[in-house]
């Protein structure tokens, strides 16, 4: 019976030259076309000797072709409601950048710039010096070096200073941060030997002074960004590390990771070390990330003293880590942000989505929340019941997961009580053209409101997600791509 069903498939060729599809012809192009018809035959003819019978939507050969060439030519880069409570989602691109930065790089991408060109003195000029006078400025540093991101500063940092010798960190800070980035690999990748100090909650000025030796070249700090040791501990502190480097003329630096421009507590933030505190302590270099609490491009700053500066830039390991022109255009225009915003304080936020995304109240959360309710009520109460219900927002991933901010969610609990329920709903979310991401817990799914910027784009998704069908039309993108694989959103970093 089933091979009666077979012949009622048209051919490739007919298909494409069917006058509905002529016109995707012309928009996607012959050859995607052709390898889109091609994948929902093979689709058909499958689903044909499983379940004896046509697909549905073969009843409409033109909208089904239309769905998949869609599909297949959407980028890989999706955009997403990030309503996961995660506020530097590191699997998400972490911060979102400002609109003068969005422009910055618009600019920079059109047209040819002075990336390295002097204009005064007709001489190549340096890359960094797009941002080195913004940096100064605002962190007190004599200069700076921008790389990719923090790990390579951290490991152009060990390499241009430590390289073939030795340097000496805490065991109370020899961290992880998520992936392959442990302060004992990068030392070793960087050619030094690390010599650890201390013990796992427990370090004092004297455990770094008894462990010099001729061949140290280097004191270490790291900042603990992603776990705390609590109870009987002891760590040193930056500006007594800074005294005995000092004193004994070995370089002292330290990886601040998170790079807190600006006092977070005047936004009601928890307070996060500076790294304009940290040279003021006596510190020669520091280290942090573009794209944490700064808000801006993923690189890694390093800022500090002229001559240990002047060895990172001067280092083969500088070329291969360098940003792009794209990146320091990002990072001088969120840069001067901080500079034209930052006092009075309150300005910076309407312009810098991150710290607006951190320092929104939970009280004007949960205001959104209730305007959402209703509609959400009436689309999905059948199926679920809706709530609002507090919750806690975290500040980053992998990287920066202790902080939590109090927020408000919606609430989705299955009337059945299934989990399966949630699963469902949450894939369904995940496969619409703009995939909303919340998280499940406790029998619940929560969308955390904290980060939505467009009440009424998240309304009109919720609205299409409710009316469209949740078998979903043929998937042809690729075969592997497997509904719901999508929450990998919540790995750490
Ligand atoms: C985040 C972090 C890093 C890694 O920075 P990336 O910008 O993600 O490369 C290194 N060290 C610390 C302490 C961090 O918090």
């Amino acid at each position: 019976m089933p091979d009666a069903l077979y012949p009622q498939l048209p051919s490739v060729d007919r298909l494409l030259h069917e006058a509905a599809v002529a016109p995707l012809v012309a928009q996607y192009g012959q050859r995607p076309a052709t390898d889109a018809a091609r994948a929902l035959l093979a689709e058909a003819r499958a689903h044909i000797a499983a379940h004896r019978v046509l697909p549905k939507w073969t009843n409409d050969w033109p909208a089904a072709l239309q769905h998949a060439l869609a599909e297949r030519s959407a980028s890989k880069l999706k955009p997403v409601f990030n309503l996961t409570g995660i506020v530097l989602h590191t699997n998400l691109g972490r911060a979102q950048l400002a609109e003068d930065a969005i422009e910055a790089v618009a600019r920079v991408m059109r047209e040819p710039v002075t990336l390295e060109y002097n204009l005064d003195e007709a001489q190549r000029g340096h890359r960094d010096n797009a941002v080195v006078d913004l940096l100064r400025e605002i962190t007190g540093a004599e200069a700076c070096c921008v790389v990719n991101n923090n790990a390579a500063a951290v490991l152009l940092m060990f390499a241009a200073l430590a390289d073939g010798r030795e340097a000496i960190a805490s065991r109370g800070e020899l961290i992880e941060i998520g992936g392959a980035f442990r302060i004992p690999d990068v030392m070793r990748q960087a050619g030094c030997t690390l010599v650890e100090v201390g013990t796992t909650n427990r370090t004092h000025l004297d455990d770094y002074r008894r462990a010099i030796t001729e061949r140290t070249a280097l004191l270490v700090k790291v900042h603990t960004s992603n776990y705390r040791i609590e109870g009987f501990t002891s760590a040193v502190k930056e500006a007594e590390l800074a005294a005995l480097g000092r004193d004994t003329g070995i370089p002292v630096v330290s990886d601040l990771g998170s790079g807190a421009l600006i006092d977070m507590s005047a936004y009601g933030l928890p307070v996060e070390t500076m790294p304009q505190q940290i040279l003021a302590d006596g510190v020669d270099l520091v280290s942090f990330s573009g794209d944490k609490l700064l808000g801006g491009p993923q690189a890694g700053i390093i800022v500090g003293r002229a001559d240990a500066i002047a060895r990172l830039q001067k280092h083969p390991l500088k070329r291969a880590l360098r940003c792009d022109k794209m990146t320091l255009a990002a990072l001088e225009a969120t840069l001067r942000l901080y500079r034209r915003y930052s006092q009075p304080h309150d300005r910076l936020p309407q312009t810098l989505p991150t710290l607006r995304h951190l320092s929104r109240a939970q009280a004007e959360i949960a205001q959104t929340v209730e305007r959402l309710l209703p509609e959400c009520r009436k689309l999905y109460g059948a199926s679920f019941h809706i709530d609002g219900a507090p919750c806690l927002s975290q500040i980053g991933s992998g990287a920066l997961p202790m902080n939590t901010l109090p927020s408000q969610a919606l609430t989705f609990t299955a009337h059945d009580g299934r989990g399966r329920s949630l699963e469902a709903l949450a894939a369904h979310w995940h496969a619409q053209p703009k995939p909303i991401l919340g998280r499940i817990a406790d029998n619940r799914l929560w969308l955390d409101l904290r980060c939505l910027d467009d009440e009424d784009e998240l309304l009109t998704a919720l609205r299409v997600a409710a009316v469209s069908p949740t078998e979903r039309l043929p998937d042809t993108s690729t075969a592997t791509e497997a509904a719901g694989e999508g929450n990998s959103a919540s790995q750490p970093d």
